[in-house]
């Protein structure tokens, strides 16, 4: 089947093809590094994790990009307000400066990749810092300028959206919606169209004793807008058009509206050809964010269950669709993480093909937009089929395993101690001489020893406490 992937841009699914057949470019907007990114942040890097596997197994080669936003990211979308990393500064008590900046991205970049790891993320191949691509940023605005879809304001350079006949189209912005900002224009006086946005904002004056933020431009002092940071790092390195963008739902009506206007303004063509949107990790029906203290951490996931059982969570919903988090949610993913690692290790390690029926029936679910639930639904299918050879059914988990990267290649081999072996057999001799104390106090003992031991219809098998895979 071919891969049909939902275009935010078209409002549709579309079969996918790619601009150059050697290799499939994607963009993924990175973190804002001014904090540890959150479930909900990470939710949008396993749904382009998933992505790019998808489309290697399909056979094509992959360019992924994640950015590192570590400069201009105001904390409102209307161009107001600090830089979420001046904030940070001042949160951490270090001097205003753009050395210290970069230490606290250093920090938190790091941090980011630990996530990604802990979630069997794979790498992308580049990981740029937006402030290291200050001078591409610089040269696009230009571009505008030349062009007329620039004008200067006493705070910035903004983009006048209203050169742009196609502004909004990835949003769906209506007519009416276009009368109601025409009706708001003059609220904020400098700016032509409420929807203008800054593409350079001029930095404040220094205070007493302190370095002025920001990077030299041929309009003085300042900063990047976030959008144009994006704008240029994808061109730099993928290349414009290339051929995926996502992030997540909140990026459509202003940040990816805004890419798309200054990219295709600036070059005359688009930037790129598929916009992907993944949905909400939620709490309590809010979305998890920073601002709404209502956020979730990795560290917080590692308390009480696997990172690997959060991935499998998020699996068993589609990118698209809201989910809510709960705690109870993430024990019950993880305790059906177990039953499947533990099913898994007990399938004889021998050389067999993967099952052409399953991969068939997966490859359709998977390439159907990225249908990991019914994908998902498929492994626990397959875990129970008892018609396949084990050795098959190994493979084919593998197999799936491309795609999920829950770590089942990466179980360790367990070896059990005889010590633990003669207590299990104990065990199911005093169960047989209903002596359940003594088969209580046994389990006691060999759970000391690190183990446990499931009963089942052929006997009973003896599982570390800690099952997980080893670290990616
Ligand atoms: P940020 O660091 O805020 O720029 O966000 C990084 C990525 O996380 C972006 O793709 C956002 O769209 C996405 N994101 C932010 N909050 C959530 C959330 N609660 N659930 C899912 N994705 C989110
Ligand atoms: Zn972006």
């Amino acid at each position: 089947m071919a891969l049909v992937f939902y275009n935010t841009l078209t409002k549709k699914k579309e079969v996918f093809t790619s601009i150059d057949s050697s290799s499939v470019h994607m963009y993924h907007c990175g973190p804002t590094v001014y904090n540890y990114a959150h479930i909900g942040n990470l939710r949008a890097y396993i749904f382009a994790d998933t992505l790019r596997r998808t489309v290697e197994q399909s056979g094509q080669h992959v360019k992924q990009v994640i950015n590192i936003t570590d400069i201009g990211h105001l904390t409102s979308d209307a161009d107001d307000g600090d830089d979420k990393m001046v904030k940070a500064l001042k949160r951490e008590g270090k001097p205003m400066t753009l050395a210290a900046m970069r230490e606290i991205a250093n920090f938190y970049r790091d941090a980011f990749v630990a996530d990604l790891r802990s979630l069997r993320i794979l790498l992308p191949h580049e990981m740029p810092f937006a402030s290291d691509n200050i001078t591409e940023d610089i040269e696009l605005i230009e571009r505008l300028q030349k062009k007329g879809f620039a004008y200067a304001t006493s705070d910035g350079i903004y983009f006048d959206t209203k050169k742009m006949k196609t502004y909004g189209q990835l949003a769906g912005l209506d007519t009416e919606d276009s009368k109601q900002l025409e009706s708001r224009i003059g609220e904020k006086i400098e700016k032509h169209s409420q929807r203008d946005f800054a593409l350079w904002k001029f930095a404040s004056a220094a205070k007493d004793g302190e370095e002025q933020i920001g990077y030299t431009s041929p309009w003085g002092i300042g900063f990047p807008g976030w959008h144009i940071e994006c704008s240029a790092m994808a061109r730099r390195y993928l290349g414009q058009p290339f051929d995926i963008h996502t992030g997540g739902i909140d990026h459509i009506p202003v940040h990816h509206t805004n890419e798309i206007a200054q990219s295709e303004c600036a070059y005359g063509e688009p930037l790129a050809h598929v916009w992907m949107h993944g949905g909400f990790v939620n709490v309590d029906g809010e979305k998890i964010s920073k601002s709404l203290s209502n956020d979730v951490y990795l560290a917080d996931v590692i308390k009480i269950a696997r990172a690997e059982s959060y991935r499998l969570w998020l699996l068993m919903a589609h990118y698209r669709s809201p989910i809510n988090f709960t705690y109870d949610a993430l024990r019950a993913a993880d305790t059906a993480l177990t039953t499947l690692y533990e099913a898994f290790i007990a399938l004889p390690k021998e050389e067999a093909p993967a099952d052409e029926v399953y991969i068939k029936s997966f490859t359709d679910c998977i390439h159907d937009d990225l249908d990991t639930p019914k994908a998902i639904a498929l492994l626990f299918a397959l875990f129970k089929d008892e018609q396949l050879f084990p050795s098959v059914k190994r493979a084919t988990i593998l197999y799936f395993d491309h795609i999920f990267s829950l770590g089942f290649g990466m179980l360790p081999d367990v070896v059990v101690p005889e010590n633990v072996v003669s207590l299990a057999n104990e065990r199911t001799i005093a169960r047989a001489n209903k002596d359940f104390r003594k088969a209580d106090d046994l389990r006691s003992l060999i759970e000391a020893e690190g183990f446990t031991v499931r009963d089942s219809k052929d006997g009973f098998q003896i599982v570390p406490i800690k099952l997980s895979p080893k670290p990616f």
